[in-house]
């Protein structure tokens, strides 16, 4: 402000010297010379375009007058009327000149800055959007009315859209609907009109809580909603595929079998727990079969260990082509399965397990053209009142093996719930 007021005030006043001195002394051009000195001082002190302008339009002008008043007053001899422009005239237009130059310098500044602040936005949004363009991670930028405002590459391949359908900004549940009918997403027809109804609502809540999407391919995509100051959302999809793949395979380690690929005793907990809990409660039935092989040791001991192994993977799979699809079979020894049948008596349970025990025995090992004849035995329990929990269960199959194993092996024990006595099946 101060240096503002000082920019045209002081070349006013150079103005007004400059005049004077030369009326004093119109003659001695050392005097104009003088108060140039004295304005090029004033611009080196308030260091301004406009004090500078405004002083070399007075200077102009001065210099204008000091030669004219000289050529006028030579011709015409008329100092009143030189001196009377020289005094009221000069000053009144250097100080017009420097306001002049002043507005002339804000108005050129202002266009000019608006043009170069128009271009170095226009610029750091190109980098921005190019930088976008380079993440792994797919983005897009919703306002506040949920359209899109900008989406990148990655976006765009994942639900396989054109640039031209987000060319035309529109609303994110056209999004959500576009990804659908172009077959983005890996899910069931009926569970579709869910799926933009939840996404809607997820995007609207502005929850930061992560989303597992599948996409078609098997992708599986980590998304975040992030809420922008103006409303808006900022949408992050970060392919998690080989993450959660690897996570899926770790699981099926652990609760997987090495050896044959059935269910291990771990998985059997959590699927039998399950099961056992749902039986309870819906007061339906629930059986189970505990199936050993007969004699193994001797397996082992004949044709070692790896004939051994391949003797339980040959009755792991006769027990799993065997069961039902809601049944579920797991290895929980050595050569030791067990078999839950959800809905199922021990009547159910015993024609599946015969079933088992007779494929065994029709179906030898081969090994080089040898067979090796195998037998299981099994004890099938099935769940009632005195039933506290699956281990309990467990615990009574156990026993009606040992019975099987007892009578001679190659056959099925349960109890039989009319007699409440062991009823024994084997082979004729
Ligand atoms: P039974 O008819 O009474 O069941 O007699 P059995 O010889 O089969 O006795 P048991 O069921 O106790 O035998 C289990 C044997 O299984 C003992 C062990 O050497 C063997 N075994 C345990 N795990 C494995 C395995 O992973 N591979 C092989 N090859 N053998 C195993
Ligand atoms: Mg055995
Ligand atoms: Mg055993």
């Amino acid at each position: 402000m101060r240096k503002n007021r000082i920019s045209f005030v002081v070349p006013l006043l150079a103005a007004v010297l400059c005049s004077a001195l030369h009326l004093w002394a119109p003659d001695k051009f050392a005097l104009l010379w003088c108060s140039m000195i004295v304005s090029a001082l004033i611009v080196i002190e308030t260091v301004s375009a406009s004090a500078l302008l405004g002083i070399i339009m007075t200077l102009g002008f001065s210099l204008y007058a000091t030669v004219s008043f000289r050529n006028s007053a030579a011709i015409a001899g008329d100092m009143q009327y030189l001196r009377g422009f020289a005094i009221i005239g000069l000053p009144s237009l250097s100080c017009a000149m420097a306001l002049l130059a002043r507005l002339l310098r804000s108005l050129l500044r202002r266009t000019l800055l608006a043009r170069i602040d128009a271009s170095k936005a226009q610029r750091e949004l190109r980098s921005l959007r190019e930088a976008l363009d380079c993440s792994k991670d797919g983005v897009a930028v919703l306002d506040g009315e949920m359209r899109v405002q900008f989406a990148n590459q990655v976006f765009m391949r994942l639900f396989r859209f054109f640039p031209t359908f987000i060319e035309r900004k529109p609303l994110y549940f056209q999004v959500v609907n576009t990804a659908l009918a172009g077959g983005a997403y890996d899910i069931e027809p009926d569970q579709q009109d869910n799926l933009v109804k939840e996404r809607i609502a997820f995007v609207r809540s502005g929850n930061p809580q992560p989303v597992l999407l599948k996409l078609a391919g098997g992708k599986k995509i980590r998304f975040t909603c992030s809420v922008l100051p103006d409303g808006g959302r900022m949408l992050n999809y970060t392919d998690v595929t080989d993450m959660v793949d690897e996570a899926a395979r770790l699981e099926d380690l652990a609760n997987l079998d090495g050896l044959t690929g059935l269910a291990n005793r771990r998985q059997l907990n959590v699927i039998a727990h399950r099961d056992f809990e749902r039986a309870r409660r819906e007061k339906t039935p629930m059986a189970i079969i505990l199936l050993d092989i007969d004699r193994f040791k001797r397996v082992n001991d004949d044709f070692g260990h790896d004939i051994g192994d391949r003797a339980i993977c040959h009755v792991a799979n006769i027990c799993r082509d065997s069961k039902r699809s809601t049944d579920f079979v797991a290895r929980i020894g050595g050569e030791e399965y067990v078999i839950v049948l959800p809905d199922t008596t021990s009547e159910g349970a015993m024609v599946i397990s015969e079933r088992i025990r007779r494929r065994v025995e029709a179906n030898p090992l081969i090994i080089n053209g040898n067979h090796l004849a195998l037998t299981i035995s099994a004890g099938v329990a099935e769940l009632d009142e005195s039933c506290g929990d699956f281990a309990s269960l467990m615990k009574r199959a156990d026993r009606l093996l040992y019975e099987a194993k007892a009578k001679g092996r190659n056959r099925v024990a349960t109890v039989s719930p009319e007699a409440d006595q062991a009823a024994i099946t084997h082979a004729a």
